[in-house]
């Protein structure tokens, strides 16, 4: 059985402690793969790429725009302190060593980030658009409410993978920054309608793609359980 290393979110140690159900958990589980939870403060990313299958960074804080030479917006919430280095230097690594890697909203960012792109660092502020890609999690809007749609770029390895009816297809959506700048060696496999890059590969690695969106959200109905199938089935040794 694969075993996929997870770069942690806030919440995932003590889920995991306390028995809690988490989302990204709970969809790699679903696709039959083992989890080792990573622990940035303790773990060195070269030990964790040779001894892992494959590689998963979730969503979270915001990448200090410094790593690529902005000043921070008023907007900016710092991830926990060592966060960026550890989760840039997995990305980096993934890519190099042809880690099969799944990277999701802030996981996105930071590939790209990591393959020399930047961010818009507040979509609000910098985007003309009536299309929401924020907002809270409230009863009106869960976590897998449809917020937009995205297109597809057809000859892309996600199109293969995602269920979309002419190539256009509905996502949730809870970010602010999104890629400016697209990193070395990546292709823009998904857009929004105002533009906003919504998911990103390496073509010709076994399995790199990054996704803006929370595919992990949609326990209930398994909406984009074949992105994490597929990621498994290419980090299978
Ligand atoms: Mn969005």
């Amino acid at each position: 059985m694969c075993l996929i290393g997870v770069a942690p979110t806030s919440t995932m140690p003590a889920d995991v402690r306390l028995g809690r159900r988490n989302d990204y958990l709970d969809s790699l589980e679903a696709a039959g793969v083992r989890v080792r939870v990573l622990d940035p403060d303790r773990d060195d990313p070269e030990e964790v790429c040779r001894a892992v299958d494959g590689l998963l960074l979730p969503g979270g804080h915001d990448v200090d725009p410094a790593i690529y030479g902005e000043p921070p917006h008023a907007t900016y919430e710092a991830a926990p302190v060592g966060r960026d280095a550890f989760e840039l230097a997995l990305a980096r690594l993934a890519v190099h060593a042809d880690v099969p890697l799944l990277a999701i909203c802030r996981g996105l960012q930071v590939l790209n980030v990591a393959l020399g792109g930047s961010l818009v660092q507040d979509i609000p502020s910098h985007v003309a658009s009536t299309v929401s890609h924020g907002g809270p999690v409230t009863p009106a809007r869960p976590k897998d409410h449809l917020a937009h749609t995205i297109v597809l770029s057809p000859t892309s390895r996600l199109a293969e993978i995602v269920r979309a009816d002419g190539g256009i297809c509905e996502v949730n959506s809870r970010h602010h920054q999104a890629i400016q700048a697209i990193g070395g060696g990546l292709l823009v496999s998904a857009v929004a309608p105002d533009g906003v890059v919504e998911a990103v590969e390496v073509p010709g690695l076994r399995f790199c793609l990054g996704v803006q969106w929370h595919p992990e959200n949609f326990s209930r109905t398994r909406r984009f359980q074949t992105l994490f199938d597929a990621f498994a089935t290419a980090a299978r040794p």
